[in-house]
């Protein structure tokens, strides 16, 4: 019996009954296509997802991260800025004066980091006293990439110790530039961390680079004042500042 004598042979409720059950199982296959391709397209989406992810952390974790700061003219140039000087002695704890602890603590930093290849412009190199406006004239006249400005913290309760960083208010630069140091310089000295916020210091403010104002230890704190006077913690903590500038920086040699 051919096909179509059957089909004539059957009553019209069997041949309705068998088109519905034909439109189901095409459905079904229809159904089962479309999961497949969006299987392959889910795949796919995920691996681009994951290829993402990988680019994200190269950038992040090799390239100095999403903020990581660009240089100029191929080569940092570095602004470093000792607090006070001269007649501004900024705070002070018996031997220990703010004026020489952040003289010393650059000078050191100044060091590493022409070593790590940077160009440093000093804002100052001796006991000499500068103004804030000058200081902040002197940076933007470097043209620098980034500057960073030591100083110590001071408190009336001597219980308090620690290192704080102060950066640019809505610089996202400089922000990055104030956790790297933080860290950095947390980890090298051992000094509790007083984690980053956003200062409004005029070095910061109105200069024209990523800065970073970092107060290295409290002065006013009888055991942390005895070792911002001690050559190997200032080593130390010029270490810890100078690790933290380097990987805030770009690297695209
Ligand atoms: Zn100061």
């Amino acid at each position: 019996m051919s096909h179509n004598e059957r089909d004539r042979e059957m009553s019209p409720a069997e041949r309705r009954r068998r088109m519905e059950a034909r439109r189901r199982r095409q459905k079904a296959q229809e159904q089962r296509r479309r999961k497949k391709l969006m299987l392959l397209i889910g795949g796919g989406a995920a691996a681009l997802v994951v290829i993402g992810i990988v680019i994200f952390a190269v950038k992040h974790f090799i390239s100095g991260g999403p903020a990581a700061i660009a240089s100029k003219n191929g080569s940092y140039v570095i602004v470093i800025d000792p607090g006070h000087g001269g007649e501004d002695m900024g705070m002070s704890n018996g031997e220990a004066k703010e004026k020489q602890v952040t003289l010393d603590i650059c000078s050191k930093l100044k060091v590493m980091l022409e070593s790590q290849g940077c160009q440093v412009v000093m804002l100052r190199e001796d006991d000499t006293r500068i103004s804030k406006e000058e200081r902040v004239q002197k940076a933007n006249e470097a043209q620098a990439d980034l500057l960073v400005s030591v100083h110590c913290g001071y408190s009336d309760n001597s219980s308090i110790s620690g290192a704080v960083s102060h950066y640019k208010k809505g610089s996202k630069e400089s922000r990055y530039l104030a956790e790297m140091i933080e860290s950095a310089l947390v980890k090298e000295s051992g000094a509790l961390d007083g984690g980053s916020g956003e200062g409004s210091y005029s070095i910061l403010s109105d200069t024209e680079m990523p800065a970073v104002l970092v107060e290295v230890g409290y002065i006013s704190n009888m055991e942390e004042a005895g070792s911002l006077t001690d050559d190997s913690y200032q080593n130390d903590a010029a270490k810890g500042i100078a690790k933290g500038i380097i990987m805030s920086l770009e690297k695209n040699e």
